[in-house]
This record gives C-alpha cells, sequence and structure tokens, in this order.
C-alpha cells in the first residue's frame, strides 16, 4: 500500500470514528510536503539562508457546536490526533454561547496543482546564490548606501478529507522577491526604491518567475533612476489634491481598506485581541455605499497564477469568483464555511448563504481561518496612465509603501509611499520625495474618480499578511488597475 492509501485510510477511518462518536463534521489536512526557502542578500552578503521542511495532519472536529482542532507531525500517531480534537470539542461545547454548524455541502473531489515549469525548490543552491547576487550587482552604484536583495520560496503537497465525502489533493507552488535600493538625501534622510516580483496572470509561478527579467530583475536600472530622482527632489507639501495609486501602492491600499475589513471572523469580532475589528457590521451587506460607482472589487477573479489561487481552501471548498463590492455597494465577504452560521445567528437571517472558498490554514498545525485569496479592484474604463493623468489638475502619483499605519477598525488609514511624480494641468512635472497621503476609509472611495484599463492592471504578491493567534502568516494576490482618488489629504505639516 503506498503512502497515500495508507493516509486516505487512516485519516478517512477515524474521521468516520467521529462521526459515529456523535460530530456533526469532521476534515482533516495532511501536508505531505511543506517546503519553504528564504534568502537575504544584504550588500552582496548573503546575510539570510534558511530552509524549512515540515509534513504533518492537522484535524478538526465540531462536536455540540464547538470546534476542536488537534494536529501531529507523526504519522503513527494520527487516531490519537482524533482522539484530541475531539477531546477539546466535547470541552468547548460546555462553554459555547452560539452553536455552530458546518451547513449542508456535497462532497468536493478534485485536484489543483499551480502553474509552473520548474520547481524552485529543486534548482541547485548554488544557481539560486549566484542568480541573487547577480541581481545584486545590477544594483551596485557609489552613492547607493544600502543594497537587499530577498527571496521566499515554497512548495507544498495538502490532501483534504472531510465527513461528507470531500477529497482534495494540492500542489502549490509560490515565489516571492523584493529588490530595495537605499541612499541618503540631502537632509541625510534615507530614502528607498524597490521592486516585488509580480504575477504574469497568466504566466507560471516556478524558478522562472524568478528569472523573467520583466516581471522582476530586469527593473533595477529603473530602481535606480528614481532613487536618483528622489534623493535630490523637494519634499511633498502638506495639502488636499489628486492622488493616483500605481499597484504597487494600490494593492496595500486594497489588501488594508478593503481585505481585511470584509474578512467575516474579523467583523465577527475574533481578531479584536490582536489583527482588530471592521467598521463593517452584519447589516452593511446590501446597503454601504463602500466608495463611487466605479468601484469593483472581486474575491479570486479567476486569476490563474497567483499566490491566492489555490483551487480548494482548507475546508474543500472550491475556489469562488465573486463581487465583494458592485458598482460601490457592498454586497459580500470573505469567509470560510465555518463562519457563516454564526453571522446568519446573530443577525437573525441569512445574510450570507455559501462558503467564499476563503477558509485558509499557514500549516497544518494551525486551524484554518477566513482570509484574502485575490482581493482584486476591476479594470475600468479610464483609459491609460497617460489619460488619467492628462485628466488631473492637480495631484501626485504615487508607487510602493515605506510606512502604512491602518486604523483597528480599519476606518482610517495613513500611508507614507517611496514616490511622487507631481501632476499639474494634465502634465507630469517633477519628482517629490517623503510623499504621504491619508483618509477616512469610506470617505476616501467614494473620492474614486478614475479607474484605469486592462493595460494599468496588474497582480500583487503580498507573502507576509499576518492574522490570528497564534500568528498565522499567509500569501495571497491583489490584481489592482491604476486608481485616482480626489481631495486627498496628502504630505505632512511641518
Ligand atoms: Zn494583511
Amino acid at each position: 500500500m503506498s503512502l497515500y492509501e495508507n493516509m486516505r485510510n487512516q485519516i478517512t477511518g477515524n474521521i468516520q470514528r467521529m462521526m459515529k462518536g456523535g460530530a456533526s463534521y469532521s476534515d482533516a489536512r495532511w501536508y505531505s510536503d511543506d517546503s519553504c526557502q528564504q534568502f537575504m542578500v544584504l550588500d552582496g552578503n548573503l546575510e539570510g539562508n534558511d530552509t524549512t521542511v515540515e509534513s504533518g495532519v492537522g484535524v478538526r472536529v465540531l462536536y455540540g457546536g464547538a470546534w476542536g482542532f488537534a494536529a501531529t507531525s507523526s504519522l503513527q500517531d494520527v487516531n490519537r490526533c482524533f482522539d484530541r480534537a475531539m477531546a477539546n470539542a466535547v470541552s468547548a461545547s460546555k462553554l459555547v454561547k452560539v452553536r455552530l454548524d458546518m451547513g449542508s455541502m456535497e462532497g468536493v473531489t478534485g485536484e489543483y496543482t499551480s502553474p509552473f515549469v520548474t520547481d524552485p525548490i529543486e534548482v541547485d543552491l548554488a544557481e539560486k546564490v549566484d542568480f541573487l547576487r547577480e541581481v545584486d550587482d545590477s544594483l551596485k552604484e557609489d552613492w547607493i548606501l544600502r543594497r537587499m536583495i530577498r527571496v521566499q520560496i515554497q512548495r507544498l503537497g495538502i490532501h483534504f478529507w472531510n465527513s461528507e465525502g470531500s477529497e482534495t489533493r494540492r500542489h502549490l507552488v509560490n515565489t516571492f522577491a523584493h529588490m530595495t535600493a537605499m541612499a541618503l538625501d540631502s537632509q541625510r534622510q534615507m530614502q528607498r526604491r524597490s521592486k516585488t516580483l509580480y504575477c504574469d496572470p497568466s504566466g507560471t509561478r516556478g524558478w522562472e518567475m524568478l528569472t523573467n527579467p520583466d516581471l522582476w530583475s530586469g527593473h533595477s536600472d529603473r530602481v535606480k533612476d528614481e532613487l536618483k530622482q528622489v534623493i535630490s527632489a523637494p519634499e511633498l507639501e502638506f495639502g488636499r489634491r489628486s492622488v493616483i495609486l500605481l499597484p504597487g501602492q494600490g494593492h496595500l491600499q486594497v489588501h488594508e481598506t478593503i481585505g481585511h475589513p470584509l474578512e467575516l471572523d474579523r467583523i465577527l469580532g475574533y481578531e479584536l485581541s490582536y489583527a482588530g475589528g471592521s467598521f463593517v457590521g452584519l447589516d452593511s451587506f446590501g446597503t454601504l455605499r463602500y466608495g463611487s460607482d466605479k468601484l469593483n472589487v472581486s474575491a479570486y477573479g479567476s486569476i490563474k497564477n497567483s499566490p491566492g489561487t489555490f483551487g480548494f481552501d482548507d475546508e474543500g471548498t472550491p475556489e469562488r469568483d465573486y463581487l465583494l463590492i458592485d458598482k460601490g455597494i457592498l454586497v459580500n465577504c470573505l469567509t470560510s464555511r465555518a463562519m457563516i452560521s454564526e453571522a446568519n445567528q446573530r443577525a437573525g437571517r441569512q445574510v450570507f448563504d455559501q462558503s467564499g472558498g476563503a477558509s485558509r490554514s499557514t500549516a497544518f498545525y494551525r486551524a484554518p481561518i477566513d482570509r484574502m485569496t485575490n482581493v482584486n479592484i476591476l479594470p475600468g474604463t479610464d483609459g491609460t496612465l497617460d489619460d488619467i493623468v492628462s485628466s488631473t489638475e492637480d495631484g501626485i502619483i504615487v508607487d510602493n509603501p515605506t510606512s502604512w499605519s491602518i486604523g483597528s477598525n480599519r476606518e482610517h488609514f495613513h500611508f507614507g509611499c517611496e514616490i511622487a511624480w507631481e501632476v499639474k494641468n494634465g502634465k507630469v512635472t517633477r519628482v517629490l520625495r517623503n510623499p504621504s497621503y491619508q483618509g477616512h476609509t469610506i470617505e476616501f472611495y467614494n473620492g474614486l474618480t478614475a479607474v484605469g484599463n486592462e493595460s494599468t492592471w496588474t497582480v500583487e504578491q503580498v507573502e507576509n499578511c499576518g492574522k490570528g493567534e497564534p500568528n498565522q502568516v499567509m500569501e495571497l494576490g491583489h490584481g489592482v488597475p491604476v486608481v485616482r482618488f480626489d481631495n486627498v489629504v496628502s504630505g505632512e505639516r511641518r
């Protein structure tokens, strides 16, 4: 019997045992492989070269309206792991106020493999380091004070079974990279310019993604050129003006002020003690005007190549493309199946009817929680970046965050950015340093006056979204066009 057949028999047998013991639902994830490599090259020195390999089983049991979770890295310990999950659920069932259920869903079977040509974990270590040194070399200049290259590669094999007969297998590959150059400006303040590896949405995500110069390494000359302009540029003055976000900044704006506030567990208060809450309430869906009618936001978005695309979530739900915001009106949230019954019970009516396929866990030893998949602003009808600039009277174009500070309920935000280009009367006039902008989330999105077309839309990667206690770091994507917001407070009062 193969290891897979052996594990399948053990896990499905135990799931049946839990159901006979009174569970209303049970599932298990076996990570046959969870390999990760991280590299950091700082000023040409290989400062970080870490490899981790993990494998094991995580089990959930729903009993008496309460969850129990347990995990083990020993494949000899699977039976006892199920027993521990059941014991945890039985204990918790004596304390629950809202009895949870998973609703009903037909069992799902399927397999998903991330698109890739060359498995990035299997590439020879020397070849990896040589490539990163080459990228580092391309950033070298006398006037550049610090160079930083960071790369993270992941490979996962995840097998899922549940008590409804679902059986899914996933083989996931992710490749992340950042390059940053830093230099002192005339005030002896450190300035930076960076480039993050982004996705060709119809491309692949193996080693070939990292070495494709269009997506990352070929940007070093532009990074240096723009940094040189920043260090001799005047500072952005405080005032209200239009702010045009390039996707390098727009994706974080979406992440922090649309993605996080629309996570259902966060709306229900599960993250209050750590990541925070949400200004969105259960009564906001279908009624709240989140933004102008130019704002259309989707979850997943049928993006083939993204870290937020994974076939099936950690409850076996197939990925689902749906709108979160429709012409400015909030219509849906990011959710697992597990949160829906609680939300509907608390609202006293059916607010949500199906999972968003957003139940995700960072490792076999963490219980899945509600996470972002791909949260995207859909392309609009306001043309190219040049078209948007030409219709802007007084504004700035900004790219890439240097700092961010977000209200705990995501109702306010303040971002610092690496670079701004001033726009006066439809023309880009000069580069400005220390750009920043701030706002009230709802007011800001209602000031959305231009959404770029498909030519301005890129899929940006996030590999370090933090949430959950104990912390779970998750990877995801954001497809965003160039977007313009009017009457935005920007710059700092000095
Ligand atoms: Zn996040």
